[in-house]
């Protein structure tokens, strides 16, 4: 068996099913030219993953394999392929989003498809209802992935020993229109600019899991708190796959064994199943909404204060800023700008969600667009569309002594927490540097909510 073995979603050596298949092997990674060309030169997740890479050769190597890398478009690189030698089947574990699912079936008509469950802790068709259809609404959903659990969900795969298929693997190949050019293995070759990784993106997802030991019994009561540390960091590393999943369910199974009360911090890492399985059987809902035909309202200038941190509602451009310059945003303001983007502002939840698309560091195309649908009330499972948060008691709760927004906002570092939490007070500052704020929360959300009521027509 002649097996070509993508690493997509799965860039580690570690606890990786590919690696436990038989046959002789052509490990392969794809610059998909198709991703790369809305990106940015500058774009930190490209460097993220092109240090991912050399490590996952330079772990290959050890075990007498390697790594091909391509840059261009996927189908063409698999007829290239499939020219100049016989394979008798491509690897490659699941990955659920529009895009990935299209380009996953043009392939399977040139080479036979075996698609490898990986990325997430169940297949998308294990966890539905009894009548066989998805769940659309966690609890049942999370209830129903209790009772299904079992100790075959943790396994740990480990690697066989392989023949390597004789390859070139020292170059970047890059095949476009036709035309073969090798390229030196180098960011640069692919239109990129080497970026400075958060600390985030630096560490590794073990050392994080050690870092977050002590938290975890925590996590529940301190996990909203901006100023605290108290959340995993490991959604990138879920996002690339340098963590396996199952690595971290047996982690987590540790931990409870030590008594640790381990199921707020596992329910989150269901919400993720939960999104990505919505995501593969209603693939329309990264752009559409599901249930409502709230659209919002179409307005640049809106759209420009919000991008820019000039909204002048300290918690919103506080993450903001935090996004634009490190790629991360804490979860609890991630609901905080999603409502005030979609309610207060009243601007189409797509927007939000593509800006969210281009900056953060672990974007992931199911938890994003069906967080946004939460956020807008306009999908599965959504929040009520009459649930508006105010942005103001938000930050007076999580962030009391306004540490997160200073940190962001240092043009706001003589103001006293008090006033960042009170719009009244705010207001009346005219502060220079910073905005007034470009909506009143009551007024705004009164406008929301009729907006909402005549727009709740089902689709
Ligand atoms: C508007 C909006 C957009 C979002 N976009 C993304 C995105 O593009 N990519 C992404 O990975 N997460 C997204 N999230 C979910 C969440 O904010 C991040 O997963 C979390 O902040 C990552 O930090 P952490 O790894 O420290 O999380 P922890 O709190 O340590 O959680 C552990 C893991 O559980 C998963 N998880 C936690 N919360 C959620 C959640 N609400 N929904 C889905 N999975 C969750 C993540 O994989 C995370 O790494 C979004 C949330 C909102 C409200």
């Amino acid at each position: 068996m002649r097996r070509i073995v993508w690493f997509r979603r799965d860039l580690r050596i570690d606890d990786n099913p590919l690696l436990s298949l038989e046959g002789d092997l052509l490990p392969i990674f794809i610059f998909d030219t198709h991703i790369l060309s809305s990106l940015k030169a500058d774009d930190r997740r490209v460097t993220f993953i092109f240090n991912a890479l050399f490590q996952l050769k330079s772990s290959l190597q050890q075990l007498g394999l390697d790594l091909a890398v391509f840059y261009g478009e996927p189908t063409e690189i698999f007829r290239y392929l499939l020219a100049h030698a016989h394979f008798d089947e491509v690897s490659a574990s699941g990955d659920y989003d529009a895009y990935a699912l299209q380009r996953d079936r043009q392939i399977s008509h040139l080479l036979t498809f075996n698609y490898i469950n990986d990325t997430y802790i169940f297949r998308s068709d294990e966890i539905l209802k009894p009548d066989g259809t998805p769940y659309l609404v966690f609890s049942p959903y999370y209830n129903r992935v209790k009772s299904l659990f079992r100790p075959e969900h943790m396994r740990e795969f480990f690697p066989k020993t392989h023949a390597l298929i004789p390859f070139d693997y020292s170059p970047l190949h890059c095949v476009q229109r036709s035309h073969y050019t090798p390229k030196p293995l180098s960011l640069e070759s692919i239109g990129f600019i080497p970026q400075i990784l958060t600390s985030s993106q630096q560490r590794s997802p073990y050392t994080k899991l050690d870092q977050f030991a002590d938290k975890l019994d925590h996590y529940s009561k301190n996990r909203d708190f901006l100023a605290l540390d108290a959340t995993s960091e490991l959604s990138i590393d879920l996002r690339f796959g340098t963590v396996s999943i199952r690595h971290v369910l047996r982690w987590l199974t540790t931990q409870k064994n030590r008594g640790v009360d381990t199921e707020p911090f596992f329910r989150q890492l269901i919400f993720r199943e939960f999104y990505a399985m919505l995501l593969a059987h209603f693939p329309h809902l990264s752009n559409r909404n599901f249930r409502y035909n709230f659209a919002g309202r179409e307005n640049e200038a809106y759209f420009k204060a919000f991008c820019t941190a000039q909204t002048g509602v300290p918690i919103v451009d506080a993450g903001i800023r935090e996004l634009l310059e490190s790629g991360e945003m804490h979860n609890r303001v991630r609901m905080i700008v999603a409502s005030f983007f979609t309610k207060n502002l009243l601007l189409p939840w797509q927007w939000g969600e593509a800006f969210f698309a281009e900056h953060l560091n672990d974007y992931d195309a199911s938890s994003n667009s069906l967080s946004w649908q939460w956020s807008a009330g306009t999908g599965i499972d959504p929040q009520p569309y009459f649930r508006i948060f105010n942005p103001y008691t938000q930050s007076a709760k999580f962030d009391p002594d306004g540490v997160y927004i200073h940190r962001w906002l240092p043009e706001l570092a003589g103001i006293p927490a008090k006033t960042l939490h009170c719009e009244e007070r705010l207001s009346a500052l005219a502060l220079t540097g910073y905005p007034a704020p470009i909506v009143n929360h009551k007024m705004s959300s009164e406008k929301a909510l009729h907006y909402f009521k005549s727009h709740k027509n089902v689709l």
